[in-house]
């Protein structure tokens, strides 16, 4: 696609729309219309349309580019397609500025897509080969492109299904695929929708392509098994897989790369996310010792089953980027040890009860928005509880019910808009309060 000297409708004008905007800037634009349902933003060399007028513009422009995660079934959207007007999103604007001789791996799933990428990141760097994160990981692909491009030789792109639905020309080398469930309903509608927005990531590949997935889910392995490139994949079990786990230890090709006691990451999701990594270095012809070293010396991303702190033989571990029920799950199978679990956030209706049930749990401490609702829950299940108004009183009370051994996880299987402007506020704060906490037991 040429996007030079043309007009455009920038529709989203947070961190993403900015930096298409700053970007658009330095293309010589006719025009560039910009437009939020939210936001009302003077910027020069932009025009602001109101959102509810910005029909008009449809057919003055040739490119629509929209922040990944405005539906993409809006009226204006649909209206847009109806006039044949080009929809993309910051990935695909980016792409024909990436040279040729960078490589791109591109990463993909329902969850797990920020650990991964960062270990990626992380592993190719100890390999010496200069690697950058970007994408959904919160740093745009633009910002990266414009400023870093000299200082890289592989871009690793963390890439949600809102972003991988308005893809064109877009191709990556390395196409990971985690694993696929059914999450984002409320946005694709249907799980069919959500997995074709997913394979979107493979819709240009050709034969030196490389697609790396995960061998133990179905869904994935049905879709992606018949597809032309290199194949690569990893199970937890199952030998007929690249790399798999055998006897503690990960086998990529029959050689043994790592013992899984020496990973630090908790969790057996974690696990889906290192055999990638291995490969990748296997592909990138980073040596076995460098492999171990970069993998296993990562204890935690903050957010994510984060070790916080121990008093008096309780630990406590900041997981607030578990925004859904399956996260939770993982969390609580990631320790064989009483937890005193703080659950509870904005509610979207999810069902607690599977969380509510884990046999893990010594005592649930529901807070937020959703308290009630899980109070009722636990009740009727006869799992202890303790029902808390916010998280400050949230952790008192865990702490007040703690024994030596036990664990305090914050996991709260919900988004956090109910008290918090997102999920690294609320972890930040629970672990400025755990931090705070007395050295001596109440
Ligand atoms: P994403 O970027 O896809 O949202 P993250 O890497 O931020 O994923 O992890 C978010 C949460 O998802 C983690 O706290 C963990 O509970 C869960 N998770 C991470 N990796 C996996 C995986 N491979 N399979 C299932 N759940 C996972």
């Amino acid at each position: 696609m040429d996007f030079c000297h043309k007009r455009f409708l920038v529709l989203g004008l947070k961190k993403t729309g900015i930096s298409v905007i700053n970007f658009l800037k330095t293309l010589n634009p006719i025009k560039i219309y910009i437009t939020d349902k939210n936001l009302k933003l003077e910027i020069p060399d932009t025009v602001y349309i109101d959102y509810e007028e910005a029909f008009i513009c449809l057919d003055k422009i040739d490119y629509l580019i929209k922040s990944p995660g405005i539906p993409y079934d809006i009226p204006l959207l649909e209206e847009a397609r109806k006039k044949n007007v080009t929809i993309i999103n910051d990935i695909e604007l980016s792409y024909p500025f990436i040279k040729n001789d960078k490589k791109i791996i591109g990463v993909t799933g329902s969850n797990g897509k920020t650990t991964t990428t960062t270990l990626i990141e992380r592993l190719l760097s100890e390999g010496k080969i200069k690697a950058l994160s970007a994408g959904n990981i919160g740093k745009p692909l633009l910002e990266v492109v414009t400023t870093k491009n000299s200082e890289v030789d592989v871009y690793v792109l963390e890439l949600s299904s809102f972003q991988l639905l308005d893809l064109y020309d877009f191709k990556a080398d390395i196409n990971i695929f985690l694993n696929i469930n059914l999450a984002h309903l409320d946005y694709h509608h249907s799980f069919e929708h959500y997995l074709n927005a997913k394979l979107n990531l493979v819709k240009n590949i050709d034969a030196d392509s490389i697609i790396i997935y995960n061998y133990d889910d179905v869904s994935l392995t049905e879709r992606l098994k018949g597809k032309q490139g290199k194949h690569f994949t990893f199970s937890l079990s199952n030998p007929d897989a690249t790399t798999y786990i055998n006897d503690g230890k990960i086998i990529f090709n029959n050689e043994v790369i790592m013992n899984v006691s020496d990973i630090k990451l908790l969790g057996k999701h974690n696990l889906y996310n290192i055999m990638p990594c291995i490969i990748v270095g296997k592909i990138f012809n980073i040596t076995n010792e460098t492999i171990r070293k970069a993998l296993t010396s990562i204890s935690g991303l903050p957010h994510r089953l984060e070790y916080v702190r121990t008093i008096n033989e309780i630990s406590f571990y900041n997981d607030s980027k578990s925004t859904n029920p399956t996260s939770t799950l993982n969390a609580l199978a990631a320790f064989n040890k009483p937890i005193i679990l703080l659950l509870g956030g904005y509610d979207r209706g999810q069902d607690f009860v599977e969380v509510i049930k884990h046999p893990n749990i010594k005592h649930i401490i529901a807070f937020g928005a959703t308290n009630e609702r899980i109070c009722k829950e636990t009740e009727n299940h006869n799992v202890p509880y303790t029902k808390c108004d916010n998280l400050e009183e949230a952790v008192i009370v865990a702490y007040q019910l703690a024994k030596p051994h036990d664990i305090v996880l914050l996991s709260p299987a919900s988004a956090s808009w109910d008290a918090f402007s997102d999920y690294e506020e609320r972890g930040c704060i629970y672990k400025h309060l755990i931090n705070n906490l007395p050295n001596i037991t109440i």
